[in-house]
Order: C-alpha cells, then sequence, then structure tokens
C-alpha cells in the first residue's frame, strides 16, 4: 500500500496569508501531491482556491 503515506486535507485545507498579499503561489501539498508551482491572484477577493490540489488561500480577517 502506497496510495496514502501521510494524513492531509484536501479541498478542506485552508491557507491562511497576510491580508496584503495579493498574489500566492502554489506548489501542492506533500511530496505526492505536488504539482508545478502556479500563481493565484486575488483578484478582490477575500479567498482563492488552486486549480490543481483544491487548496484554498484565504486571507486574514482584518481584527
Ligand atoms: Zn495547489
Amino acid at each position: 500500500m502506497n496510495k496514502t503515506t501521510m494524513e492531509f486535507e484536501d479541498s478542506s485545507s485552508v491557507v491562511y496569508v497576510d491580508s496584503t498579499e495579493t498574489t500566492v503561489s502554489c506548489r501542492g501539498v506533500g511530496k505526492n501531491l505536488g504539482h508545478p508551482e502556479v500563481f493565484l491572484t486575488f483578484d478582490g477577493a477575500s479567498s482563492v482556491r488552486c486549480y490543481y490540489c483544491g487548496r484554498e488561500f484565504r486571507k486574514h480577517a482584518a481584527e
């Protein structure tokens, strides 16, 4: 069995980034779920989802 080597969350995984960021880069999660580095632009939204691995990047809420 080598299908799963570690626990990870895919579509439900959320990565929080600084609220001043306008673009994030993603290379996937873990060595088995990696993908080519892509840049995701918030484009005014508070969150953006990676179309490769499904991770969601969300800006920290201003407090
Ligand atoms: Zn990704």
